[in-house]
């Protein structure tokens, strides 16, 4: 097996800004892995605030060597655990290998990755569309560009969180998921923000507090105003033990827990908990969200909306079907580059 990779500025449609920092494109790694006639598609996603850069991926890359390998179906978990072994962190820069081995074993099987797993594609929920933190005009014009999803995703925790619902009621009835990326500070006043948000047609509430502060986001899920998932407290399987109490569910995302084969682990064990599952992403290209949507139907909500609020995809944009990602019957994810 041989792979390639490259570096990308993936392009927003919008300055992106949420409670702690703005951006205009995403640098991303796409990688090819290549056995046979068979090229599998990843994507390593970097937004800065998470510690990846194009430096680090593209180190971590250079000292990848799958020469050794010689069947991808047979030695599926030899090659996860030679890439987890090969440093420590670098999880966007695993996530890309995963996600193109993953393409490349469904190529070779002749089956959707979806198929492949025994999923039932039917059972996919609807995608929700992140609306960010933006000037009443801007607000206004994204809910438009969103057309095509039945949920919104409302960055909070600026100084304005209410202006900025009230201004989306202005124009669009449709459900909303909050997140307060950590934005939140006082219990009190977040039980009754919750309260209100709720009457505001709220489905639930993403990282209200600090990521180290379990103790606020127990006090708020006692309430049972709404559910309370966690995004930036969760990153890996081995975090669900102690999310458990503080959170009604984790947001999964590719990027942070390294790829598709630890994300069905966390699936399986978070159910065991008893948690809730939404599945996440960063800004992405189609290979990266089209291998997230294939574990969506196993998930409660979506909110893989990457391909949509970028300008240059590589890969053609599925089109969303009644608010919900499609998944293709072609094999593995089933990806088209843009000629
Ligand atoms: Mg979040």
């Amino acid at each position: 097996m041989k792979f390639t990779y490259k570096a990308y500025n993936l392009q927003l449609k919008h300055t992106f800004t949420i409670a702690t920092y703005s951006r205009t494109f995403t640098p991303i790694v796409l990688v090819e892995l290549i056995y046979e006639n068979f090229i599998g598609y990843g994507e390593a996603s970097m937004p800065p605030y998470l510690g990846e850069s194009h430096e680090s991926a593209l180190a971590f890359l250079s000292k990848i060597d799958l020469s050794t390998f010689t069947d991808p179906l047979s030695d599926y978990e030899k090659i996860i655990s030679y890439i987890n072994s090969v440093a420590e962190g670098n999880m966007a820069a695993k996530a890309a290998v995963d996600i193109a081995l993953h393409d490349l074993i469904g190529k070779i099987a002749n089956k959707p990755l979806w198929h492949y797993w025994n999923i039932d594609a039917r059972q996919m929920p609807e995608t929700s569309c992140t609306i960010g933190i933006d000037t009443p005009d801007v607000i206004r014009t994204k809910v438009a560009e969103a057309e095509s999803f039945y949920i919104l995703k409302v960055k909070l925790g600026s100084s304005n969180d209410k202006g900025l619902i009230e201004t989306i009621r202005t124009c669009t009835s449709k459900p909303l998921y909050i997140d307060a990326n950590q934005g939140w500070k006082n219990v009190k006043e977040a039980i009754a923000f919750s309260r209100w948000l709720y009457d505001q047609g709220a489905l639930l509430i993403e990282q209200p507090f600090d990521k180290y502060d379990l103790e606020s986001h127990r006090q708020l899920k006692e309430k049972q105003i709404l559910p309370i998932i966690a995004d930036e407290s969760f990153q890996r399987l081995t975090d669900l033990p102690k999310l458990q109490d503080a959170f009604d569910g984790v947001n999964i995302k590719l990027m942070k827990c390294g790829g598709l084969y630890e994300a069905r682990k966390i699936i399986s064990e978070a159910r065991n908990l008893n948690l809730q599952l939404m599945f996440g992403c960063m800004s992405e290209t189609s290979c990266a969200i089209q291998a997230a949507a294939t574990l969506a139907p196993l998930c409660d909500y979506i909110d893989l909306d990457g391909p949509y609020l970028v300008s240059n995809n590589p890969f053609v944009t599925t089109p969303l079907v009644d608010g919900k990602i499609q998944l293709s019957n072609e094999p593995g994810l089933g990806l088209k580059k843009q000629n």
